[in-house]
């Protein structure tokens, strides 16, 4: 079993019975694929008579969607792995058990959390997440710190860079995401209400100017390790729990990307409530509740951030005085931008949001779709002059 194949349900079901520690008894096993996605397959592995179960996620060579006429280096399945194991010793019980991961197979084998919700689905339906923004918070300044060159040996990171080098994922978001949104191309998916909207963007040059330079960051920053593809699918959630998943897209990068990513769908779904409230004083509330959750989120981030800065950091020449305010400045910064060019792309490019998306009103959509543009250009343009989180606050109040 180690020449890559896509598997089988049957082939699922056999890997996931030589893991004692999950399977002990000689019951049955079903499989289901369960993957969502394009570009990888996922079994769920049960023992109805146990209820028991375990996660097999296998990388596809090419992106499904298409057939294999766009190929998709299995490599990423290794770099998922080992993201996740990584993760796992940095911010203990934020992400997946990893049984296994075999990079030959391209597979991760890992604890199910199917008890768990993808938060965007339960965002969706109104679910409320009170420790979210402490755990997200918790993740991101370890994984983020301890990753860096503040938080470990400088020569150790370099190597550690290596293992992550991951041209193709990072071609997907340095086209889908930092590229094809800001001019005609044809993977744009513009419904034809909105092209006038599409095409100002084209003829924004300050918009234009910021998103090159976004696009700038992402291609050379190699600040720390980022989990990549942190949008509101990649968090499995319960009111009391939260799990991040699918880190395929790790690799060295600017940290503000990450945070920026999450901070872009809590907005998306400000947006998509334009049709998820059911009136004025529900959705209100709703947002005043994800823009909370923006302003936590970053402030908790910004606490442990400086508190691990301070007793781990390891080079004595950023603690001159002044410097890490700087650095915390800086940081908000590319997490406002990244977060206008992580939501702007979800508006008209080729990959979109539920949270907008399946609003099956056509007005109701385009009065969110025009909502997350606009508070998209506004991070966007503002970015490099942004000084705190109430400025997204004050972007999303005022955006029309
Ligand atoms: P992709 O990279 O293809 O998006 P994901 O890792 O996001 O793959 O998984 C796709 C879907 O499979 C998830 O949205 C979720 O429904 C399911 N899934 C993935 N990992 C797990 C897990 N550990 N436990 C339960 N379900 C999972
Ligand atoms: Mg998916
Ligand atoms: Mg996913
Ligand atoms: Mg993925």
């Amino acid at each position: 079993m180690s020449k890559y194949h896509p598997l089988s349900e049957a082939e699922a079901i056999e890997i996931a019975r030589s893991f004692a520690e999950v399977f002990p008894t000689g019951e049955e096993l079903v499989s289901r694929e369960i993957g969502d996605g394009n570009l990888n397959l996922v079994f769920h592995i049960t023992q109805p008579a146990t209820g028991r179960s375990l996660i097999v996620k296998q990388a596809l060579p090419y992106v499904k969607i298409i057939g294999d006429s766009w190929p998709l280096s299995l490599d990423r399945a290794r770099i998922e792995g080992e993201a996740l194991i990584k993760q796992g010793e940095l911010a203990p019980g934020l992400v997946p058990v990893v049984y296994r991961s075999d990079a030959d197979m391209a597979l991760t084998i890992m604890e199910d959390l199917s008890d768990h919700v993808i938060m965007r689905k339960g965002l969706i339906e109104g679910g409320v997440y009170p420790d979210f923004a402490e755990h997200l918070a918790e993740f991101l300044s370890r994984t983020l710190f301890f990753t860096s060159d503040l938080g470990m040996n400088q020569q150790d990171k370099k190597v550690q860079l290596g293992r992550f080098i991951n041209p193709d994922l990072c071609k997907i978001t340095e086209d889908f995401v930092l590229n094809f949104p800001y001019y005609d191309a044809e993977s744009n998916n513009i419904e034809p209400y909105l092209r006038d909207a599409a095409e100002a963007v084209w003829r924004d040059e300050e918009l234009l100017l910021e998103a090159a330079k976004l696009r700038e960051k992402f291609l050379t920053h190699a600040q720390a390790l980022l989990h990549g593809d942190l949008h509101t699918g990649s968090i499995f959630v319960t009111p009391a729990s939260t799990k991040v998943i699918d880190p395929e897209f790790a690799y060295y990068g600017p940290m503000g990307f990450d945070i920026g990513a999450i901070v872009a769908n809590l907005l998306l779904n400000y947006a998509g409530q334009e049709h998820w409230s059911p009136n004025e004083a529900d959705r209100r509330d709703r947002r005043a509740y994800l823009l909370s959750t923006i302003t936590e989120l970053w402030t908790r981030f910004e606490r442990k951030f400086r508190a691990l800065w301070d007793a781990h950091g390891v080079d004595k020449r950023f603690d001159l005085p002044g410097y890490q305010d700087d650095y915390m400045k800086r940081l908000l910064q590319d997490t406002i931008g990244f977060a206008g060019a992580k939501a702007l792309r979800r508006v008209y490019g080729l990959a979109q949001v539920a949270d907008i998306a399946t609003i099956p009103d056509r007005e109701a959509r385009e009065r969110a779709q025009r909502l997350a543009l606009a508070i998209a250009r506004n991070l966007i343009v503002s970015n490099r002059s942004a000084s705190s989180i109430e400025d997204v606050v004050r972007i999303a109040e005022t955006a029309a």
